[in-house]
């Protein structure tokens, strides 16, 4: 019962350190496998290690919403980052959706581009959603209010496990290991040195995707682990939501899946303090409130999984893609705010053509 309910990708990559590699990714969820993705057109030797297994982190564990845009809806966003930056936010993480499935194309990765909804928890959330899509048709995006729900007809939802299934299987062999934990990393001129236990790598560039964990490795970057929650049912006969559905500015969230099965998550506004934390262990306050959603929803739903994850957030709100300042050759891509299935392949593209 206490799983996640996305089976993990079914291969298995063992492996170790490499002495040397040009670039070497930490790291084995949706960041590190798009990072392998896009590393893969280029002559240079690229390892990705991670020390569990693929997807073993959130990647493994989320919602599996493909929404455009971040956590705030739009009309915050403009307000936050300005009009600019949130239409360049909604464009990249739009087409963080086409590109990423396009990678994975062949694969059955349960991918449905129906769109989602948000709901309103009160006048406050209304008026902000209300705004959003007048202001989202400004700026060219399809959305709409249709007087109790924000529309947004692009976004989608996948089997997140399945998707960096995916991007993995497309590797050359070799260049993803899994069960390698990294415990150091020094910049030393020109080279990384980056350890695991007595194993040392030289390598000439590190990237670390290793979101909520990042600081375990590198205490100076500012990203906080935040765990989130969810619940799956046994399938249900009827239809109980039609799509990826957002509420409570973007503290619930829930999905029906093709099987019936009924996907609840979220509740964390209920205790804020307890959910910063690295243990991915689902707590009884916030389950017994994710009961009470799937209660409402179909009254004799049966419970087969209740699982955590640990997502990371960063100050600004937005991921950290870029060098890690001091640190020679050195680089991030994380810190994705509850959001990475939306943002991580954009962002390692894009990490990987400036780098
Ligand atoms: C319950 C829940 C629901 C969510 N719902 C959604 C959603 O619907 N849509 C969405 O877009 N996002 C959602 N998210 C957020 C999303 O899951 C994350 O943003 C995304 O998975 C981050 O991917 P990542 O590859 O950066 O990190 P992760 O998937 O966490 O991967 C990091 C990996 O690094 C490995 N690692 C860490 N330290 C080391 C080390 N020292 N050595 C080697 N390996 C290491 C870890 O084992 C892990 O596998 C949700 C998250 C949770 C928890």
């Amino acid at each position: 019962m206490n799983a996640p309910f996305w089976q993990e990708p079914a291969e298995r990559y063992p492996g170790s350190l490499p002495d040397r590699a040009d670039v070497l990714v930490i790291g084995g969820g949706i960041a590190g496998t798009s990072l392998a993705h896009h590393l893969s057109n280029r002559r240079i030797s690229a390892v990705l290690v991670e020390r569990e297994h693929l997807a073993s982190g959130a990647s493994g564990r989320n919602a599996g919403f493909l929404l455009a845009g971040v956590a705030d809806c739009y009309a915050e966003a403009v307000r936050i980052f300005g009009r600019e930056k949130a239409r360049e936010v909604w464009h990249i993480t739009d087409e963080n959706h086409d590109r990423m499935l396009e990678a994975v194309e062949r694969d059955d990765v349960g991918h449905r581009r129906l769109g989602s909804a948000t709901l309103a928890s009160g006048d406050e959330e209304r008026a902000r959603l209300e705004e959003s899509a007048q202001l989202l048709r400004d700026d060219g995006f399809e959305s709409h209010w249709d007087g109790t729900r924000l529309l947004n007809p692009r976004d989608g939802e996948v089997n997140p496990a399945a998707v960096v299934g995916a991007l993995a299987r497309r590797a050359k062999q070799g260049v993803i290991r899994e069960g390698v934990e990294v415990t150091s990393i020094q910049s030393r001129g020109d080279e990384v040195s980056v350890r695991a236990g007595e194993l040392e790598c030289r390598a000439g560039l590190v990237v670390l995707a290793t979101n909520a964990y990042t600081p375990q490795l590198l205490p100076q970057v500012k990203i906080q682990p935040t765990r989130a929650q969810m619940l799956a049912s046994a399938p249900v006969s009827r239809s109980v939501s039609d799509i990826p559905t957002y509420s409570h500015f973007g503290y619930r969230y829930w999905r029906q899946l093709p099987g019936g099965e009924v996907l609840i998550g979220g509740w964390r506004d209920t205790a804020m303090e307890a959910e910063i934390t690295y243990e991915a262990e689902p707590t009884d306050n916030i389950q017994e409130h994710l009961d009470s959603k799937l209660a409402e929803m179909t009254t004799s739903g049966q419970v087969t999984h209740r699982w955590a994850g640990i997502m990371g957030f960063t100050e600004s709100g937005l991921p950290l893609v870029g060098p890690v300042e001091g640190m020679r050759n050195v680089y991030l891509c994380a810190g994705f705010n509850g959001h990475g299935m939306g943002f991580a392949f954009m962002s390692a593209r894009q990490l990987v053509d400036t780098i």
